[in-house]
Order: structure tokens, then sequence, then C-alpha cells
């Protein structure tokens, strides 16, 4: 390998830039070109190329989102379209691919990779639902970002004696809602490997209540239910004020926390040692506090990120 590519695809997270930095840098120090693609899978197909060189990742490792920015591009499950890709990598001399996405952009280099294209993807997003890995690049950001959110549901919810439901981002993994809620001190946690039980909600509610206390934070992750709703139905049934704050977009944005930029800095610089072996087709990971890789075929289709029950039993008798 001699020249490599790097791109940011899906949902953006915080520390995607410490990780294009890592990639780059220490691509950089073992004498290979590098080469940033914008706007991720579309730029890569609209064949938007440039080469980085050290000062092109200059005041990025503190910066939220991605300066080669990201962007949602199905069409790029079309074999027409990755053909196209694939040739404008050509054209540039890029030997192999660095992409750094969450599940979805690992499908799109799984796919390049199976058309004879090496790829390695680093795991970049806040709902840290990638298998093989204990902790994706801005999960820990994020987690912040919703505790600080919480803390202030908290001060003025039980100002007013309040109910008060936060929606977190997370998709169908319910990590980001559980952690946060633990950090936060939420009382009641849903996410979507729990299930939502509205009749078992209300009765702990009540329970709540009746117990004297001065408020009620309920998590919930995104998708599940209507949260504003499910606010109508509990303020109806227990006679309090319940409102829903969807924290939305917030908690994808600002500063990556040490824990990323050290997360980021490592896979990235991991992802340059994996293609200087030879490593083609590997998504990298953190367990037990070492880098790790795994196939990424195998890891899209038969690894799954088991649910920590252990944690949740923990929530359960902190509410
Ligand atoms: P996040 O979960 O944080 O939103 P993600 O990487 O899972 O990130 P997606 O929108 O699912 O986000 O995927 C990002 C991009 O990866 C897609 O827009 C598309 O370009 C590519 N991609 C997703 N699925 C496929 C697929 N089956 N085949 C080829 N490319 C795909």
């Amino acid at each position: 390998v001699r020249k490599i590519g790097v791109l940011t695809s899906g949902g953006d997270a915080p520390g995607m830039n410490a990780a294009i930095r890592g990639v780059v840098r220490s691509a950089l120090s073992e004498g290979l070109e590098v080469c940033g693609i914008y706007d991720g899978f579309l730029g890569l197909h609209q064949n938007r190329i440039e080469r980085l060189n050290r000062t092109s990742v200059s005041d990025v490792i503190n910066r939220g989102g991605t300066f080669l920015g990201s962007a949602r591009f199905p069409e790029f499950a079309d074999e027409k379209v990755r053909e196209q890709a694939i040739q404008n990598l050509k054209m540039h001399g890029i030997d192999a691919l660095v992409v750094i996405g969450g599940d979805g952009s690992f499908m799109g280099a799984k796919k390049l990779t199976e058309m004879g294209y090496p790829c390695i993807g680093l795991p970049g997003t806040i709902d840290n639902d990638v298998a093989g890995t204990d902790y994706t690049i801005g999960y820990m950001t994020a987690m912040n970002t919703v505790i600080d959110a919480i803390d202030r549901l908290r001060d003025t919810s039980s100002s007013h004696q309040r109910i008060s439901i936060v929606e977190v981002m997370g998709r169908h993994c319910g990590d980001l809602t559980l952690m946060a809620s633990i950090a936060g001190g939420c009382e009641y946690i849903i996410t979507p490997e729990i299930g939502l039980d509205k009749d078992k909600l209300l009765a702990k509610v009540k329970e709540g209540i009746y117990k004297g206390k001065k408020h009620a934070i309920i998590a919930i992750t995104e998708l599940m239910t209507d949260a504003n709703e499910l606010a109508k139905f509990i303020e109806t049934e227990t006679g309090r004020e319940t409102r829903a704050t969807i924290l939305g977009h917030i908690q994808r944005g600002g500063q990556p926390g040490a824990f990323d930029r050290i997360l980021a800095s490592r896979m990235g610089a991991y992802a340059v040692d994996l293609l200087q072996q030879g490593e083609g087709g590997r998504c990298v990971g953190i367990q037990n506090d070492k880098m790790v890789h795994h196939d990424i075929v195998d890891a899209i289709e038969n690894m799954k990120r088991p649910f920590r029950d252990d944690l949740y039993e923990v929530a359960e008798k902190l509410f």
C-alpha cells in the first residue's frame, strides 16, 4: 500500500476529525500518501478527492463534526455506482480506503471489499451500535451531552414537581439511554432491548409520587414511541404536569471529550498499521482497552452487541 483514502459517512459524531487526523498523520509518518474524500460515498462517486498533508489536519482534533463532511447516499447500494467509485479511487492511485462511520457505512465498505477493493472500517457513531467494539467514536461525548441535558431538566423538574421525558438517540441500541440514565440518575429507563410497557411505567411513576419524589425523569430511546403522546398519557393518568424533551441533533455536536479523541487517534493509527500489514476488509474495535480487528462481513452479519443487562440491574436498584 502506498496511497490511502479516508472518508466519513453516515451520521456525524464528535471525534471523527480526530480519527481522520489519526489516519493522516500516522500514514504520513509511515511514508504513505493520503487523500481525503468529501461527503462520504457521495463524494467518492462524484470524484471529489483531494490530497491531504500534515497541515490539512491541523487544529481539528478538538473540533466536533467532520471537516471532510458526511452524507447519506443510498444509491451506493447499487453495484454500478460502486464500480464508478472504485474507478475514481484507482484513477487517483489510491490502493486502500479507510471508512469512518456506523454500521450502514460498514455495509458500503464491506461491499467494496467484496468487489476486491480493500477497506478498513472505523466505528464512528454516537449510537454505540457497532458489533466487535466496546465503544464507538463519539459515544462518550454524546453521553456527556445527554447527561448535561438531564441535569438541567432535573433542576427545573424538581422545582415544579414536573415529570420529564427525555428522548435520547441510539436508533435500535439503548446504550446511550442506559448509561446516560445511570450517570444522570434517571428514575425510569426505556430502551429497545427492554421494551415499552406503558402500564408498568405508569405504575412505577405513581409509586415514585407515592414515595414523595419531587421529580421523575424518564429516559427513552428514539423511534420507540411518540414522546409527546407518552407525556400526555402520563399527565392524564397521574394529574402531574409532564413534558417531553427531544434532544435531537444537539447530541451529535460539540467538542469531542478526552476519551473520544484518544480512541479516535488510536483507531486511526491502528487502521494504517493494518493496511501496512496487508489487511483489508477489516473493522477496527476496542475491547478490554486493546485495539482489535474483525472481518467486516462477519461483524455485520454474525456478530451481535450484547445488551448490558448487568448495568440495567444496577440502574433499577438506584431509582
Ligand atoms: P449512523 O448509524 O451514525 O447514522 P451509519 O453509517 O450507520 O451511521 P447510514 O446512513 O446507515 O449511517 O449509512 C451511511 C451510508 O453508507 C449510506 O448513506 C450509504 O451511502 C452507505 N450504505 C449503507 N448501507 C449500504 C448498503 N447496503 N450497501 C452499500 N452502501 C450502503
